[in-house]
């Protein structure tokens, strides 16, 4: 793969990207497919089995599987070897967390551990903390959690409440609590964000032991059952003075940088969701019959699986996209350098809101076609398809709710844009430009090539995301933060367009990473940009319609019209080819 590591977060939306430079789930190297094996293994060996006890709360249960997890080097897949990790890279990170997603409560608890710690301490923390707390953490000895959210300051994180106090040796004492903790019933290290006094958002390293520190019940909750959500309560607990995480005054850096990695993960971990339900509906659709055929022979069956693969199929293509394109940036300057793994999030922190957004998503409408593919027996116990279906609507709450994700894809990129680090706002005013001009440069070429129509489309989209987001910033201008709606829709054409070129792309690389399936690739490309289309349009006519009137008006969605002009293909077809060869296979077809 030629993904360089000069290419920018959001550049794809200015200009076309040749498709030998996105990093594809194809292009896995070995050793990342034994890493991933050994990942699938472990599921479905030693944590499906162990599901009911974890459901029952033992967490000495889930201890065991964290240690375990340790031993197999799946907690430190991406951890510098100095720390007990692995070393490998980003992408390894994605390969272990699409493994390890379908095991929902499980999955719960091991993102905290090496997402929601593991990275803070590597990002921001000191040599003698990373050494202090690192490979005790990577080896599963000891247990982390994040402490973020209050029962007052959820979405609003920054308006914390917690407190903390320097006393006269130094050490600090910290008072609150904090609520929906992930681990919170059996944590041993915790990252805790307080203010001192009352006034400096601060991170804290935080021993579970430590004087003060206790948590509360157990939640009692719609899913997750098997995954442990305290409050963690503080009054008046010690904590060493050593113990700041990052500086004083700046713990919204560690804050938002964990929570980049965090969404950019749970992406990966909801691509792995959805390929395990795409597997239990292929199997239960073949065996189960009705009207004397079995129900994967019935058109709306197949429509519904067809559908589910190519959902999933854009999804991990952007995943894998983002995870090539973070792995490009810490080439060189060392994946090892906490420092520079924080500023690779950060670059590309629109792209992990997308991957968040558009993965929870995802993964919810394949859950519920899951269950309507089971029937009665999706809605008991007995199956699988209830319990995925109850664990996974948390993932479009937290980690940043995807209302707050969706403000911030275009915000982040207009604030990107005011800084001069992308060229949006010539690009919108060339845009301009051109849709006065009499007439649009023509489509084809006459030597068309496989998904050179997408193509055309997805720069379609390119171009309506601009014109949107550009008229937003002329019709609002600083107040542009208040108008959410248009920011939804801006937001939504911006998730569409990079999930419908990463489908693409991975498409047209296929006919060298994937010649057997090119067809297969090319079918789930095709059906997703042309259903995407549609989309992009619904929310470009809704956003500009809430943003001029009379001619004004006119005029935008006559140029919306010239640049709209894809002819729709027979997705009836596509899906079916999908379906079929899912059915085959009885698994998703593309690994
Ligand atoms: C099972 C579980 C595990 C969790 N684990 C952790 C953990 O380990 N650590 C941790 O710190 N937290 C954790 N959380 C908390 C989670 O991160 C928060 O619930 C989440 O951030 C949302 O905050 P809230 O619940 O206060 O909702 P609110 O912020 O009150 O939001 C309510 C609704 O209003 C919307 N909303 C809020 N503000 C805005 C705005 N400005 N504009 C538009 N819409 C808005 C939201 O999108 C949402 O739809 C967990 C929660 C659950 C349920």
């Amino acid at each position: 793969m030629t993904t360089t590591a000069t290419a920018r977060g959001g550049d794809w939306l200015i200009g076309d990207v040749p498709a030998d430079a996105v990093f594809t789930r194809e292009q896995l190297s070995d050793e990342h497919r034994l890493v991933g094996r050994t990942a699938e293994e472990f599921v479905e060996q030693e944590v499906t089995p162990a599901l009911p006890a974890l459901e029952q709360k033992h967490w000495s249960r889930a201890r065991e599987l964290v240690v375990r997890a340790g031993e197999l080097g799946l907690i430190g897949t991406d951890v510098p070897e100095r720390f007990g990790g692995v070393g490998l890279d980003k992408v390894a990170a994605i390969v272990v967390g699409e493994a390890i997603g379908p095991s929902a409560s499980f999955a719960t608890t091991f993102g905290a551990q090496t997402g929601l710690v593991i990275i803070p301490i590597l990002c921001f923390g000191t040599e003698a903390q990373q050494q202090k707390y690192l490979p005790r953490i990577v080896s599963g000895e000891l247990i982390g959690a994040y402490c973020l959210s209050e029962s007052g300051s959820g979405s609003d994180a920054l308006g914390a409440r917690a407190r903390a106090v320097r006393a006269a040796d130094g050490s600090w004492r910290l008072s609150g609590e904090k609520m929906w903790i992930t681990n919170g019933g059996f944590a041993d290290v915790i990252i805790i964000f307080a203010k001192v006094d009352g006034e400096h958002f601060t991170a804290f390293i935080v021993e579970k032991s430590f004087p003060g520190v206790s948590s509360g019940n157990e939640e009692h909750k719609m899913g997750l059952h098997g995954s442990s959500t305290t409050p963690i309560v503080l009054q008046d607990a010690r904590v060493p003075a050593d113990n700041v995480l990052g500086e004083v005054g700046k713990g919204h850096k560690v804050a938002l940088n964990t929570l980049n990695f965090g969404r950019f993960k749970l992406g990966g971990m909801s691509a792995g969701g959805c390929r395990a339900a795409i597997a239990a509906s292929a199997a239960y659709a073949v065996a189960r019959k009705q009207f004397g055929h079995s129900i994967a022979s019935f058109g709306a069956i197949r429509h519904k699986v067809g559908e589910m693969t190519a959902r999933t199929y854009a999804i991990e293509s952007l995943v894998y996209r983002t995870g090539g394109l973070i792995d490009a940036a810490l080439h060189g300057s060392g994946a090892s350098n906490g420092a520079a793994v924080a500023q690779a999030f950060e670059e590309y922190a629109v792209e992990a809101s997308i991957a968040k957004v558009a993965g929870t998503e995802t993964l919810d409408y394949v859950l519920d076609e899951n269950v309507q593919i089971h029937g009665g027996n999706g809605f008991v116990k007995d199956y699988s398809a209830e319990r995925y279906y109850r664990d996974a609507r948390v993932n479009r709450i937290f980690e940043g709710t995807n209302e707050i994700n969706r403000l911030l894809i275009p915000g982040m990129l207009i604030r990107r844009a005011l800084k001069g680090e992308l060229p949006l706002i010539a690009a919108a005013k060339q845009l301009q430009d051109e849709l006065l001009a009499p007439s649009l440069t023509s489509r084809t070429t006459g030597d068309e090539q496989p998904l050179d129509e997408e193509m055309r489309t997805v720069g379609a989209f390119k171009k309506i995301a601009l014109m949107v987001v550009g008229t937003a910033m002329q019709t609002y201008g600083q107040k542009l933060n208040d108008e959410q709606e248009v920011l939804g829709y801006a937001a939504d054409i911006l998730i569409e367009t990079y999930a419908a070129e990463s489908a693409v792309l991975r498409a047209r690389a296929a006919t060298v990473t994937d010649r057997q399936r090119v067809e297969l690739h090319q079918a789930a490309a095709r059906c997703y940009v042309n259903d995407a289309a549609q989309r992009v349009e619904h929310a470009a006519r809704s956003g500009l319609a809430a943003m001029a009137e009379g001619d004004n008006l006119r005029t935008l969605l006559a140029a919306l019209r010239r640049l709209m002009k894809n002819t729709p293909v027979n997705t009836v077809e596509l899906r079916r080819r999908l379906a079929d060869a899912t059915f085959d296979r009885r698994r998703y077809i593309f690994d």
